[in-house]
């Protein structure tokens, strides 16, 4: 087996103390010479099947002690010695067999694995999963797992070593800071307002802070222009294009965000969603007269009496894969558009939070394609068209697109695929003139077979599946267009305006 991309595979050292624990005493029955010759044997052979010559797995020390055999097994990454041993417990399993004898299971007394992280050592690792133990001194990474027999069936170990890459090539990664590009840039346009249009349309009353974080009432005035918004990508964009719309849940099972990948890394920004353990009244008796006495929501009783489900919407398109979970599909009904604006998206933002740029809860329209490659990338193409004649026409701002590498494959390391400018992800900026700032305002993402591959969805033909979504942020396009153009209407472009109209005033306060 040899790796075929530049990387030079990591070197590995492999050393794993096992018993393998029989149904009965093996003194009396089975010879020492049988033990020896079954190692001899299984040294030459079978550990070392599948590797290049003079690689491979070995059983350095066994002795029999009632009903265990315990072995010493060293090994490279060619046949890791967790496979080694998987090997010779079936191995062991047919000889003792002809003594009436089986293997009951295996007992892991210390499984140590070394290796080189010579180029790394800025990168600290200081916990794992299944770890008890890491020393790393320069040039190496050493583990002292702690692992069962049923951990070894899960690939515990394989998939820590594929952990402790990945997290290299994101370490790579993030030492390359530049992954954008600039593809396009819009003509320069006179602003007409060098202010924070949060805070005048907190002055004008268009929006008040709600109770949460990052989170806003919007009041009749800023809801009108949201919802022209919505109306021009509606009008320019999805009716003529052929899209349909859908509903997708808002609250997302973890089931989902193991498929789409999410999974990997979204708990520093998700907002997480518990249900009570039981509706049954009485367990939450205590909660509600703690309530009632003191007036404070106990939320640390609160917290032992719930379990965690999932989170909230953050991506949009994620839960969408459900519907098509596991089907297959006559190609001919190719290419599908379909879009969904049936709610809120949620992030943990944090110190980020910036007025309706950066909030914890906002709106978006999710715009999700999927085709054959070429269709799927033929219609990202036609998807910029139209966005750039809406931005360009319509709202008439100043915008620049650029090629940056979508999460997905920043984690995964693959900077190289996005050369081949199939996969990956067109940035929207503007610029807002009160901070100089430029702000993502939406994305064009092709997204590959990610999400047809995680969601086992397939084509009746056996070619592969594409998909590609574009996430319109209503208050980012509205953030955008009031940030260059101000709040009042005699500074809109004509077309905005008209389909705006006037904007209503209903409340007054004293
Ligand atoms: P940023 O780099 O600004 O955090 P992002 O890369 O996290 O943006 P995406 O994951 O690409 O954003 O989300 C798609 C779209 O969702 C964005 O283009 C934007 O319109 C909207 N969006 C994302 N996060 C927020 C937020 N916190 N507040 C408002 N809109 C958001
Ligand atoms: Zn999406
Ligand atoms: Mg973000």
């Amino acid at each position: 087996m040899t790796q075929q991309n530049e990387k030079k595979p990591m070197d590995m050292e492999f050393e794993l103390k096992a018993a393998l624990k029989c149904s009965a005493t093996l003194e009396g029955s089975v010879s020492q010479a049988d033990i020896d010759e079954l190692v001899a044997s299984c040294n030459t052979n079978l550990l070392k099947r599948g590797a290049p010559p003079g690689c491979g797995a070995e059983i350095v020390k066994w002795n029999v002690a009632e009903d265990k055999i315990k072995l010493k097994i060293v090994s490279d990454r060619f046949v890791r010695a967790h496979d080694a041993l998987l090997r010779l417990k079936k191995e062991f399993g047919k000889l003792l067999g002809k003594h009436r004898i089986g293997i009951r299971g295996i007992e892991i007394e210390k499984y140590k694995i070394a290796l080189d992280w010579g180029e790394e050592e800025g990168l600290r690792v200081r916990n794992l999963p299944f770890v008890k133990e890491i020393k790393q001194e320069k040039g190496s990474l050493e583990l002292l797992l702690d692992v069962d027999e049923s951990a070894l069936d899960k690939r515990i170990p394989d998939r820590l070593i594929r952990l402790l890459e990945d997290k290299i090539d994101a370490a790579r990664w993030k030492g390359k800071s530049e992954h954008w590009e600039l593809l396009f840039e819009s003509e320069k346009k006179p602003y007409h307002f060098d202010k924070d249009p949060t805070e005048e349309m907190l002055k004008r009353g268009w929006l008040q802070h709600a109770a949460g974080r990052g989170q806003y009432v919007y009041g009749p005035q800023l809801t009108k222009i949201f919802r022209a918004l919505e109306k021009i990508l509606l009008d320019e964009l999805l009716t003529p294009l052929g899209y349909n719309e859908m509903i997708f849940p808002k609250f997302v099972a973890w089931d989902v965000w193991k498929r789409s990948g999410h999974a990997k890394g979204i708990y520093p920004e998700a907002y997480y969603v518990c249900t009570p353990k039981t509706r049954d009244p009485e367990y939450w008796e205590d909660v509600m007269d703690y309530f009632k006495v003191t007036n404070e929501v106990p939320l640390d009783m609160i917290m032992g009496k719930i379990e965690n489900v999932g989170g909230m919407c953050y991506a949009q398109c994620p839960p969408f894969w459900v519907f098509l979970q596991g089907k297959i599909m006559p190609d001919e009904i190719l290419p599908i558009y379909v879009f969904d604006r049936s709610g809120t998206s949620y992030r943990y933002e944090s110190g980020g939070l910036h007025g309706i740029e950066r909030l914890d809860e906002f709106h978006r329209v999710e715009v999700l394609w999927m085709g054959t490659k070429q269709q799927t990338i033929e219609h990202a193409k036609e998807l910029q068209k139209r966005y750039r004649t809406i931005f360009h026409d319509i709202l008439d701002i100043e915008w620049r697109e650029a090629w940056v590498t979508p999460w997905f494959m920043a984690q995964e390391g693959k900077a190289g695929l996005a050369e081949l400018r199939e996969v990956g992800t067109t940035d929207y900026e503007a610029v807002l003139p009160y901070s100089g700032k430029w702000l993502e305002f939406q994305n064009v993402s092709v997204n590959g077979n990610k999400y047809p591959k995680g969601f086992s969805v397939k084509l009746q033909s056996g070619e592969e599946l594409w998909s590609g979504c574009s996430g319109v942020g209503l208050e980012r396009w509205a953030a955008v267009f009031l940030a260059q153009k101000g709040l009042d209407a005699e500074n809109w472009p004509e077309k905005f305006s008209s389909v705006v109209g006037e904007l209503p005033e209903v409340f007054k306060f004293l």
